[in-house]
């Protein structure tokens, strides 16, 4: 099983024939086999073998009635990918919360669910188990093929091995890993695929925060730089559980944002649903709080910006998200703080789904690496058991 830190989104020529031939069936949605062979460089007989196979173990599926007619004059095919037959169990491990969602195989989020979690809490997988086995209940004919298991394991101080083990033993599937951040930076690649050339880095906050930064290079594509933020000094005078004061985690998370705004009066429970609820009413007090946060999130990305200069950034999280009406705010002190010139500078369209999103990502890592491989024995179509070119 692969533990390594980075997440590899795209292998090029590099990769199995039937993973090739899928990831170009994802990005274009619906493709007919011709058109594979011009994109992939494969040679038709390899692209039908592996297309036809991808189509009896249900990876893809054809689609009759959207046939047209192609260049050659004779109609073409297309296939598209099957998002009803199977599912991957994504699992994300937060600081405070569990999230345990069902992803299918077009990278989709199908259904999710959230419990509350003390950082030092034992992960409960039991929890997990149940809650897949209920959420299956809703989709009776669909089959699990693998697992993906998100946390910031080093935070959490979690051995990723160990803990991986005590999901697979729950779930029965494999488990792929990946830190957290990675995570969330490979979701945001895969779903925004097209015109991503160069490099692209990802700010994420909520209740941990960190970035990581995407290379593009064409036939490879990867998350290849992943650092935290958790102490990263910054101007806040709020306390942080190290010692120091102004640490950028302890600084901008939900968490803290929630406290400040309880132990001032503005809500009545420490939450930051009640927070975003209260600014939202027009309540200056919350407003300031979200802004003061908004301001430093945005000094910090061109922090980042500055010191990593990617050809793009994207703010990813729900220190971002959750409260749109400061966005400006962040823009604004990015703007000022930055001392490179004007930047590609935007906002996850992923708001409270990230974290499943991210841990379904990671699920389908191996699937989307050699899906035929990946498929349970008996639906592996025989005459491809092992084929690869
Ligand atoms: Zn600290």
């Amino acid at each position: 099983m692969l533990r390594s830190p980075f997440v590899t989104l795209a292998r090029g020529r590099f990769g199995s024939a039937s993973g090739r031939l899928l990831e170009q069936v994802r990005g274009g949605r619906v493709v007919t086999r011709e058109q594979l062979v011009r994109a992939t460089g494969l040679s038709p007989a390899t692209v039908t073998r592996n297309v036809n196979a991808l189509v009896e173990g249900r990876v893809l599926r054809e689609r009759p009635d959207l046939v047209t007619v192609g260049a050659t004059g004779r109609p073409g095919l297309p296939v598209e990918v099957d998002p009803e037959e199977y599912v991957v169990v994504g699992v994300h491990l937060g600081t405070r919360l569990l999230t345990v969602a069902l992803g299918d195989l077009a990278g989709q989020v199908i259904v999710s669910r959230t419990r509350e979690r003390e950082p030092h809490d034992v992960p409960d997988f039991t929890w997990v188990g149940e809650q897949v086995i209920d959420m299956l209940r809703d989709l009776p004919r669909r089959v699990p093929l693998a697992a993906g298991l998100v946390a910031p394991f080093a935070e959490l101080r979690l051995d990723r091995n160990r803990t991986a083990e005590q999901l697979q033993e729950v779930l029965g599937l494999d488990v792929a890993t990946s830190d957290h951040i990675a995570a969330v930076a490979a979701a945001e690649f895969i779903h925004r695929r097209h015109g991503t050339g160069g490099v692209t880095a990802y700010l994420y906050a909520r209740n941990t925060a960190g970035f990581a930064v995407a290379a593009d290079k064409g036939e490879q594509t990867e998350v290849s730089r992943v650092a935290s933020l958790a102490h990263f000094p910054t101007r806040s005078t709020v306390p942080c559980g190290c010692g120091r004061t102004g640490c950028f985690q302890a600084a901008v998370s939900d968490h803290t944002v929630a406290r400040l705004a309880h132990d001032a009066g503005v809500v009545p429970r420490a939450e930051i649903d009640e927070v975003h609820r209260v600014a939202a009413d027009g309540v200056p007090a919350a407003r300031r709080l979200l802004a003061d946060r908004a301001r430093l999130l945005g000094e910090i990305a061109a922090v980042v910006r500055d010191m990593v200069n990617p050809d793009r950034m994207i703010l990813v999280g729900q220190a971002f998200t959750g409260f749109p009406g400061v966005l400006d705010e962040v823009v604004s002190a990015f703007g000022s703080a930055t001392a490179l010139p004007p930047i590609e500078l935007s906002f996850t369209r992923f708001g409270t789904e990230i974290q499943a999103l991210a841990a379904c990502t990671i699920a389908l890592g191996p699937v989307y690496d050699d899906p035929l491989a990946a498929l349970p024995t008996h639906r592996r179509p025989r005459a491809t058991r092992r084929t690869t070119a």
